[in-house]
C-alpha cells in the first residue's frame, strides 16, 4: 500500500530514484498535498461518467487521482524524461494513456474522438506552466472543442483577471474574451508552500464552464475582440482616445465613431474599464452596422 505520489514522502523518493532535477523552463513545480487534488476534482465534478484531458502530468500527482475518479485520461507530457517514470508509477491504471507531445503541437481534436465517446462529458485539467495556461485556455475555447469544464491552476494573478468585475483594476480585454466564451469563478486559493521546488507566487484553480452560446449575441466577432482589446490599449486614457488610435483619426472615422456611440447609448469620456461586456458588444454591432 503506497502512498499518493502527490506527498513529500513519495515525490522525493520518486526524485532519488529516477534521478530526476526539474526544468525550470518547463515549469516543473510538483504538487505534494493531496487535499488540493481532491478539490481541482470536486471542481470539476469528475466522475466516472467524465473523461479527462490533463495537461503536464509532471510525475503523476494529479494524474493517480484522475485515474482513480474519472472513467478515462489521456495526458499530454512534453518532457520525455518523465516516461518512465509514469510507465512504473502510474501501472496500476489501464485506463490512463500518456502522450509525449508538446500539448501547443497537438491535434486535440484527432484525440478526443479516437480515445472518447461520443457521449462522454469532457474536463480538461491541468498544472501548466504558468506562461502557457492563458495561450491554451484561448486555443481550446476559440477551436470550439466539445469541453464542457475547465479546471486549472493558475498564478493567483492570472485568475483574478480572468474573474474581474468592471470597474476594477483586473477588469480588462482577457476578463470580456473569458466570459465571451465560459462563466469561470475562482475554486480556491493555493498557497505556494504545496509545491516542490516552490513557486515565488500563489497560485489559484480557476473553473471555467462552457457556455452554450457566447454570453453576448456578437455580428463580427472578429470586430468585438480587436474593439475589446483595443479599447483597453492605453488603460488611463479615455475610450474616444482609444478608439481614434485604433481605428483613425481622419474626420469621417470620428463621425462614424461618434454615430456608433450615440447609438449604443455610451459616453466616449467614459474608460474602457467601466463598459460591461453588454455594452462592448452593442458599441461593435453598431459599428459593423456602419462600416457596412
Ligand atoms: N501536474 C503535475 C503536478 O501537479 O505535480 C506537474 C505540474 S508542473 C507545474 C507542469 C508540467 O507541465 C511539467 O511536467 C512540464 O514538463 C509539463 N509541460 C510544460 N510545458 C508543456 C507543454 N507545452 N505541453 C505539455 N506539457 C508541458
Amino acid at each position: 500500500n503506497q502512498k499518493d505520489i502527490a506527498t513529500p514522502s513519495r515525490t522525493n523518493q520518486i526524485l532519488k530514484k529516477y534521478g530526476l532535477s526539474m526544468k525550470k523552463s518547463l515549469g516543473q513545480n510538483f504538487l505534494i498535498e493531496p487535499s488540493i487534488l481532491t478539490k481541482m476534482i470536486e471542481a470539476g465534478e469528475i466522475d466516472k461518467e467524465t473523461s479527462v484531458i490533463e495537461i503536464g502530468p509532471g510525475i503523476g500527482a494529479l494524474t493517480e487521482r484522475l485515474a482513480r475518479a474519472a472513467k478515462k485520461v489521456v495526458s499530454f507530457e512534453v518532457d520525455q524524461r518523465l516516461k518512465p517514470i509514469l510507465k512504473n508509477e502510474l501501472a496500476a491504471y489501464d485506463n490512463v494513456e500518456i502522450i509525449f507531445q508538446d500539448i501547443l503541437q497537438a491535434n486535440v481534436k484527432e484525440v478526443i474522438a479516437e480515445h472518447f465517446d461520443p457521449e462522454d462529458r469532457i474536463v480538461v485539467a491541468a498544472n501548466l506552466p504558468y506562461y502557457i495556461t492563458t495561450p491554451i485556455i484561448m486555443s481550446f475555447i476559440e477551436a470550439n472543442l466539445p469541453i464542457d469544464v475547465f479546471v486549472m491552476m493558475m498564478q493567483k494573478e492570472v485568475a483574478q483577471r480572468m474573474t474581474a468585475q468592471p470597474s476594477s483594476k483586473n477588469y480588462g480585454s482577457l476578463t470580456v474574451a473569458i466570459d465571451y466564451y465560459t462563466e469561470a469563478e475562482i475554486s480556491f486559493i493555493v498557497p505556494k508552500t504545496v509545491f516542490i521546488p516552490q513557486p515565488n507566487v500563489d497560485s489559484a484553480v480557476l473553473r471555467l464552464a462552457r457556455r452554450e452560446e457566447p454570453k453576448v449575441a456578437v455580428t463580427d466577432e472578429k470586430l468585438f475582440f480587436q474593439l475589446t482589446r483595443g479599447s483597453f490599449q492605453q488603460r488611463r486614457k479615455t475610450l474616444w482616445n482609444n478608439l481614434m488610435s485604433l481605428f483613425g483619426k481622419t474626420d469621417e472615422i470620428k463621425e462614424l465613431l461618434k454615430a456608433a456611440l450615440e447609438a449604443s447609448n455610451i459616453d466616449g469620456s467614459r474608460r474602457a474599464e467601466t463598459l460591461s461586456i453588454e455594452e462592448f458588444a452593442q458599441l461593435a454591432n453598431e459599428l459593423s452596422l456602419l462600416e457596412n
